[in-house]
């Protein structure tokens, strides 16, 4: 079986055609400046077929986007199926489910008006999702499709979790209360978490977490998401590339009175200017801290060790939260990869059972157990894979 997974924001879309019967990869790749000019990028999995590398394509709406991606798949010298009948499925990220969505669900019209219903709570992403759904649903019309959300894994969180301390009619009329984020990778690596420990996710204690560009940590209690660090929106928690995390809101009035800021400007640094972009004064890129902190330069020390930090809480919050942990996930662009900030964060938490094997720690970006084996609790490094969680999602729902 064969399931195109879509990512689609505003102008811009990725995909990839994967088997999730074997985690098979057959193509890859993106379209870019939609609605600007085009640059297409496809990356075959099959040897002997050649790659195209942000090449001009002309894309003034998402139609010709999904148009560009199949003609690709199926061309006869470099494509890597015969024809579109191979396509037996689609696969949409969507990011915002609201409360309406605690699982993937097959796409027909009274679920696009629900997804469309949350549009409000995700103004930026949902809108691209849906466009994205409809160039699909108009080019490969009777193949089913279905939608994956983001925020569904976590709906399985109790109010003691999610509601925020403000008055209750917030959350019944407007929707407000923690819905977290990143839940197709947390659930991905709980999910390959049992099976590397070879026990089923009904009797584990995980915190995952998701080290990226974007960060969240997630506790995960029999296979359940019981509590997550972003919140409302991916702003909140544990502080990002270019994202604050958790502040105290009343530092939003001082600044704007202070500065002249309108609520779009502040918003605008929080989300684009803050994290340890904003403390280092250098780069969002972890691995620019690394190196400008090596070269002396103090606040790129910092900034990591306040991302770490942020961590390592989080961590024993969630600990407390589930009464215990036996698992901790690194994933992501900076779990997946950087030895030091897993150990960084890892390190001081001996008193709660936690061993690092620093000789196992040096590995990147494959499944391993990076803590000792007198470890109480097991630390593994799994890379995220959400397209495969998609296609398995989708597979699983069309079957
Ligand atoms: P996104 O949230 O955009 O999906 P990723 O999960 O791809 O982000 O993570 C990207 C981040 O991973 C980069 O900003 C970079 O800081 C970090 N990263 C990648 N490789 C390394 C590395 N070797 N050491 C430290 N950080 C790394």
């Amino acid at each position: 079986m064969n399931v195109l997974v879509i990512n689609a924001g505003s102008s811009s879309l990725k995909y990839q055609l994967l088997n999730p019967e074997t985690g098979d990869l057959l193509a890859k790749g993106l379209c870019e400046r939609i609605g600007i000019d085009g640059k297409f990028t496809y990356k075959p999995q099959i040897a002997g077929k050649e790659k195209l590398d942000a090449v001009d394509v002309a894309m003034p709406t998402h139609n010709e986007a999904i148009k560009t991606v199949l003609d690709a798949l199926v061309d006869p010298k470099n494509g890597v199926i015969g024809s579109m009948k191979e396509i037996d499925a689609v696969g949409h990220r969507v990011v915002h489910g609201g409360e309406r969505f605690a699982r993937s669900v097959v796409i027909n019209d009274e679920v696009m008006k629900a997804i469309e219903d949350c549009n409000p709570l995700a103004p930026l992403h949902n809108p691209a999702n849906i466009i994205g759904i409809k160039a699909c649903q108009a080019l490969m019309p009777g193949v089913s499709m279905v939608a994956v959300f983001d925020t569904a894994f976590h709906q399985t969180m109790p109010p003691v979790a999610y509601m925020y301390a403000l008055p209750y009619e917030y959350y019944e009329q407007d929707k407000v209360r923690r819905y977290g984020f990143h839940g197709t990778s947390h659930k991905y690596v709980s999910q390959r978490a049992a099976a590397m420990l070879d026990t089923p996710i009904e009797k584990l204690k995980i915190i995952s977490c998701h080290l990226g560009n974007g960060s969240s940590v997630t506790a995960v209690d029999g296979g359940k998401s019981v509590d997550t660090s972003m919140g409302f929106t991916p702003l909140a928690g544990v502080l990002m590339g270019t994202r604050s995390g958790d502040l105290d809101a009343g530092i939003i009035q001082y600044l704007m009175e202070r500065r002249g800021y309108t609520i779009e400007e502040m918003l605008n640094i929080l989300n684009k200017k803050s994290g340890v972009q904003g403390i280092s004064g250098i780069s969002s890129d972890f691995r620019d801290l690394e190196n400008a902190f090596k070269d002396g330069i103090e606040r790129a020390g910092l900034a990591v060790d306040m991302f770490n930090y942020g961590v390592k809480k989080l961590i024993g919050a969630y600990a407390a939260a589930m009464g215990g942990v036996d698992v901790i996930i690194f994933t992501a662009g900076v779990g997946e990869n950087s030895a030091s900030q897993r150990m960084a964060i890892a390190s001081g938490l001996e008193f709660m059972g936690v061993k690092m094997d620093p000789e196992a720690n040096k590995v990147r970006g494959k499944e391993t157990v990076i803590s000792a084996p007198d470890s109480k609790v097991k630390v593994l490094l799994i890379p995220t894979n959400e397209e495969l969680m998609i296609a398995l999602d989708t597979m699983n729902l069309v079957k």
